[in-house]
């Protein structure tokens, strides 16, 4: 039987510059293509109009039309991955099983259990960096331990960017360089695979949600400055989908933004610096960095959680996020951030409990950034905003939607006799917030 390699595609859904499927590319033997429709992940989604799953679902078309047209394919299989990996090995002569990296604890876990069988099988397992410009123990500080502010990691950060520079390719850094994937579409096996599975035979349908495409328009990241702040503004990129899911390359846009923000270039930064605590802190993924914030003692009331969920909280600018979350699976970071102080800080609801709403709702949903958004706003995490800090709805919507023209579009009833009361009085809540945590935090 003729030897080959599979190339195992998971959050990287890409021909070009795709790192791991490069070096599949390059290796002795040809490569297959390979997705599994994991059904340990889509059990656990509620919601069978998941956008996520749609979302997939259409690049992995994509991808297969695209393989189909240089006569090669993609195998689409449903099941958890061993299973899929223990059928593979009987059907095809496999040397090696090439894929990125993936630091959740849950993909941490499924790569040792592929890891362990493929070696039992005399089968290589090469994993590569893609998702992010710079991981693990990349940027660290000077005595090999992690970062645990942003600044400094940030400052770090782009010294080592700049350490290895290509003269002859515009000052190029190497890290940004792209890896040509394309140049060696010829090692591709030529074959024909099944028809992909239909939404239907996955358990979803389609969803209504407009899903984000790819192209940013070059004055949006000139601007990106002046206007991210301001939610009824187009004035972020929108590609936090395909950064998740990896519909594009993280050193092409990084590339492209260089010259044109240096605020654009630093939120991806805050990506990388989120990836890096998540895998030198695992922990963060179940409770909060700094530890002592698990002595709070949260009301978690759920009518309260439910009216915050719903966009019913009587404080425009929260409701106005949370209906934009519900509607189109995003949520500007401004709000963001207002919305999941409320949270925390006005209910006193647990910070796990507004992530796992995001987590559910969220299309750019991403473990790292939102687990390190949450602890950010709840004060618990590693840069996090003190915890005396407490965003006030109204200051905020004055500083950054004072015309009040985010808060019409998503909140129509707002200044109608329907609309809710302020379900909690602003400056009783905020003395009742700085009591309980200063509570808690006492003996710290
Ligand atoms: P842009 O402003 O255009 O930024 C470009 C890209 O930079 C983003 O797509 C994202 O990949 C990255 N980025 C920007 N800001 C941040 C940040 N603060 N932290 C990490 N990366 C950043 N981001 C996610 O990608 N997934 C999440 O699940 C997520 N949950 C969040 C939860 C909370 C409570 C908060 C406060 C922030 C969260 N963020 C999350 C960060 C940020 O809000 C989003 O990345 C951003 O709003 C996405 O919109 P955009 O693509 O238009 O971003």
């Amino acid at each position: 039987m003729e030897k080959l390699s599979v190339f195992w595609f998971r959050r990287d859904l890409r021909l070009e510059d795709n790192a791991g499927l490069y070096h599949a590319l390059k290796g002795r033997s040809p490569v297959i293509p390979l997705f599994i429709f994991d059904t340990n992940i889509l059990d656990k989604l509620s919601d069978r109009s998941d956008a996520r799953v749609n979302f997939i679902w259409n690049e992995i078309r994509r991808i297969k039309q695209e393989l189909k047209s240089i006569s090669s394919d993609l195998i689409v299989r449903i099941g958890a991955p061993l299973e899929i990996f223990k059928e593979l090995t009987i059907l095809y002569n496999l040397q090696a099983v090439y894929t990125n990296h993936d630091f959740e604890s849950y993909g941490i876990e499924r790569d040792h259990l592929v890891n362990d069988y493929l070696k039992e099988q005399n089968i290589g397992f090469y994993t590569y960096k893609d998702h992010v410009i710079f991981e693990k123990e990349e940027v660290v500080k000077d005595d090999g331990k992690p970062y645990t502010v942003f600044t400094p990691y940030a400052k770090k950060w782009k010294i080592k960017l700049n350490s290895k520079i290509d003269k002859q390719d515009n000052q190029l850094s190497y890290y940004l360089k792209s890896y040509p994937s394309e140049k060696y579409f010829d090692n591709f096996k030529k074959f024909k695979s099944d028809q992909l599975p239909t939404l239907k035979s996955l358990g979803f349908c389609y969803t209504t949600i407009e899903l984000p495409g790819t192209v940013v328009q070059s004055s949006l990241i000139k601007n990106y400055e002046a206007n991210r702040n301001f939610p009824a503004i187009q004035g972020t990129s929108k590609l936090g989908i395909h950064f998740r899911f990896g519909t594009i390359s993280i050193r092409e846009k990084a590339r492209k933004a260089m010259p044109l923000s240096e605020t654009f270039l630093n939120e991806l930064i805050w990506r990388d610096f989120y990836a890096q605590i998540l895998y030198h802190f695992p922990y963060v993924e179940k409770g909060p960095f700094r530890q002592e914030y698990d002595r709070i003692e949260w009301i978690n009331n759920p009518k309260d959680f439910e009216k915050w969920c719903e966009g019913k909280t009587g404080y425009p600018i929260v409701d106005a996020g949370m209906r934009e979350l519900n509607a189109s699976g995003f949520m500007h970071n401004r709000v963001r951030m207002i919305t999941a102080s409320f949270l925390t800080k006005h209910l006193l609801i647990d910070w796990r409990w507004g992530e796992q709403y995001f987590a559910e709702k969220l299309l750019d949903f991403d473990l790292a950034s939102n687990n390190g958004g949450w602890q950010w706003a709840a004060g618990c995490g590693t840069d996090a905003a003190p915890y005396f800090r407490i965003f006030s709805p109204d200051a905020q919507t004055a500083k950054f939607d004072k015309d009040k023209i985010y808060i019409k579009q998503w909140v129509p009833d707002y200044n109608s006799t329907t609309y809710p009361k302020p379900m909690v009085d602003h400056s009783f809540a905020r003395t009742r917030c700085l009591e309980i945590y200063k509570t808690a935090l006492k003996s710290f």
